[in-house]
Order: C-alpha cells, then sequence, then structure tokens
C-alpha cells in the first residue's frame, strides 16, 4: 500500500545570529527566502504529500511573503523550544493521517530529491533514519591548547529532514522520558533504531553570513538544461521496424543508414543538443561505412559517454513518435525500459508516448515515422 509521507519544517526559531535584521530563514537567497527553498525542494518530491510549516507568531507578514505561491497546510505557531514546535506541528499534521514524516530545519534550502529518497529507503524497514556524512577531518579537543585527539571512527554529522514513522515520533513526543531538544534522541529512549543514510555536503545548514554567500553561489550556479531533438526515416522494404531499439513487425521498414531508428535518434540529438555538441551526423558520419545497418544504441551510448564526461546528469527524457501505423502503445513500455537500460536512468524518468497526425502531411500518408525528443541534463 502507498504510504503517505508528510513533511514538517521548524522555521520558528529568531536565528538573527547570520545578520540581515530578519531571522534567517526569511532572509533571500537568489531571489527568494531561504525558508521558501526549503519548501520548494520538499514539494518536489512526488513522494510528499504535504508540507506544514510551523513558525514564531511575530512572523506571519514574513512567513505569507515566503510562501504566497506555494500550496501548504495552514501554518501554525511554534512554542518556546525546538521540541515544543516539532510537537505543535506533529499535533497539526495528526489529521492528515500521514505514514511518515520528514522533520525538516527552515534553513537547509539545498535538499535533494536523492537525500530524501535515501530517506524514503530506510523508512521501509527502519522507524527512524537521519541523513549523515562522516567526520573526515581529524578532531582535536582543547580550549587554547590542543590536549587530545579524538578517535573520528564512526562520528558522523547530521542533517535534516530527520525521518520517522509518524505514530512513534508523536508519542516519543508526548510521552518525553528525558527532555531533548532533538527528535532522534527522543525516539531512541523509546529504545527505538535510528539508521544512518547518506546526506549530501550540498544539504548544509545556513548559519554564518558566509553561509549565505556559498548558497547564493549554489544556487545560481545550478545548470539544468533541455535539448530537443527531431528525425525523420521514410518506411521501405522490410518486414519491421525499429523503435527506441524495440522490433515492432510491420508491413514495411525504414529507410536509414543505421537500424533507422527514428525516435533512438531523436532522443539522442536531445542529449547532444542539451551538451551543445552537434549531432548524430556529426559523431557518426553517414559517409562512414562502419555505421551501415548499426544498432542505434551505439549512438544513445555514446551520447551517455559525452554527458559523463563533461559531469552532467540526464535527469529526464521525452520522446513523441508521430505514424499513423504501426500502432506504438503496446510497445511503449517496453521501449522505455529498453532506454532505461541504455541511459542507466530510471524507468519513472522516461517517457515514450505516440501521436498519429491525422491522416495529413507525410505521416499521415504512410510515408515515414518521425520523432521528436527532449532530454533534461543537470550539471553535477
Ligand atoms: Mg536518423
Amino acid at each position: 500500500m502507498e504510504q503517505k509521507v508528510s513533511a514538517l519544517i521548524v522555521a520558528a526559531g529568531r536565528g538573527l545570529r547570520a545578520g540581515g535584521g530578519i531571522p534567517k530563514q526569511y532572509r533571500k537567497i537568489a531571489g527568494e527566502a531561504v525558508l521558501t527553498h526549503a519548501t520548494k525542494a520538499l514539494l518536489a518530491h512526488p513522494a510528499v504529500s504535504n508540507v506544514q510549516i510551523v513558525i514564531h507568531p511575530d512572523d506571519v507578514a514574513l512567513y505569507r511573503q515566503a510562501t504566497k505561491y506555494l500550496t501548504l497546510a495552514p501554518v501554525v505557531f511554534g512554542g518556546n523550544t525546538r521540541s515544543e514546535s516539532v510537537l505543535a506541528g506533529l499535533k497539526a499534521l495528526e489529521n492528515s493521517k500521514p505514514d511518515k514524516v520528514l522533520i525538516h530545519d527552515a534553513a537547509r534550502p539545498l535538499l535533494s530529491i536523492q537525500v530524501i529518497d535515501n530517506l524514503l529507503d530506510a523508512l521501509q524497514t527502519s522507524k527512524g533514519a537521519v541523513p549523515c556524512l562522516a567526520v573526515v577531518d581529524a578532531l582535536w579537543r582543547g580550549t587554547e591548547q590542543v590536549e587530545a585527539s579524538e578517535n573520528r571512527n564512526n562520528l558522523w554529522r547530521a542533517q535534516t529532514p530527520q525521518g520517522f514513522d509518524f505514530t512513534t515520533i508523536l508519542n516519543a513526543h508526548l510521552s518525553v522520558i528525558q527532555p531533548a531538544d532533538d527528535d532522534v534522541a527522543l525516539v531512541r529512549q523509546m529504545g527505538i533504531k535510528v539508521a544512518i543514510v547518506a546526506g549530501s555536503e550540498q544539504n548544509f545548514k545556513i548559519t554564518t553570513a558566509e553561509d549565505f554567500t556559498r548558497a547564493e553561489k549554489e544556487l545560481t550556479n545550478m545548470d539544468i538544461r533541455t535539448g530537443n531533438g527531431f528525425d525523420v526515416h521514410a518506411f521501405g522494404e522490410g518486414e519491421f521496424v525499429t523503435l527506441c531499439g524495440v522490433q515492432i513487425p510491420h508491413t514495411s521498414g525504414l529507410n536509414g543508414h543505421s537500424d533507422a531508428d527514428v525516435a533512438m535518434h531523436a532522443v539522442t540529438d536531445a542529449i547532444f543538443g542539451a551538451l551543445c555538441e552537434g549531432d548524430i551526423g556529426q559523431w557518426f558520419p553517414p559517409s562512414d561505412a562502419q555505421w551501415q545497418g548499426a544498432d542505434s544504441a551505439i549512438f544513445l551510448k555514446k551520447a551517455m559517454q559525452r554527458v559523463q564526461e563533461r559531469d552532467f546528469n540526464l535527469t529526464h527524457i521525452d520522446c513523441t513518435i508521430i505514424c499513423e501505423t504501426p500502432k506504438i502503445g503496446p510497445h511503449a513500455e517496453a521501449m522505455r525500459l529498453k532506454m532505461a537500460n541504455i541511459t542507466g536512468l530510471a524507468v519513472d524518468r522516461i517517457s515514450v508516448k505516440a501521436t498519429t497526425s491525422e491522416k495529413l502531411g507525410f505521416t499521415g500518408r504512410g510515408e515515414g515515422i518521425a520523432a521528436m525528443a527532449n532530454a533534461t541534463l543537470v550539471k553535477l
């Protein structure tokens, strides 16, 4: 059964240490409040169904400004301590009956889908999970001089969001054994194990003035590109067509120098387009006899190799095949799987769809097949 995941952002702190005259969660980076970035990061994950924010009563105007374009649960006010604020948020979420909750700091604006994925994976088998980074620097204890060196083995830097089974964390807050301003500590007092999952250096907490500069840089440096590709092949002699690597029996084949996989060519060109690295024809000249009848997977693999070499990540493919026949629908799933295999991209990030051209034009007259595609790349 699909599990309902809610998120809770604790934004009630005064956070004046970082300067700027207003609580740091409302200061702007890259044009939006820190809180807005943190909220959008949670809303962007397909599994997160609602976000509850807890604020300080003095910040209502700042909150309204920061969230005016977002769809959120009605805001609630926090208490004097972080624990009181978390409890206020959990109580507000109770009505929506979540199975899991991710409790996040407003001051971590660069949360990634990957970190949320890591948490949700762990929460399949654990009642608590926390994103962490291993301590890699040497650790020393002392005041003015070094007095001792500490063993850093098995030491972790904890991040948020911290994920919990909803009932478990609510009970931990309702029946506190030993007061602690830390959700993991409260849950562990109940004898519940909390899993460590991979966090991310990018998911840092804004604390100092320098952190604002760093976050601004990271957010404005984000390089996201969309490329498009278009291709046409004419029908000719043959008993099948190859589309996105899948052979479909047909009354004719497709003419072309390679296997004439018009759809995979459009996808490959979309990727080359996003990289601004020309097109298939430039990488694999038709004048070169070695590409005669070639499996077009070779072309797509080359594009993927370039994606890696340029430090990009392919995050989405959308391909539309335009023809009257053959019928694409029954094969679309196999095509998605085939391209997932070649690119290493998750199948739920690959779309293959089809349309006719209502009997108009060359595709309408059944003279050939056209395909267009978009590919999205994100700089690592
Ligand atoms: Mg072609």
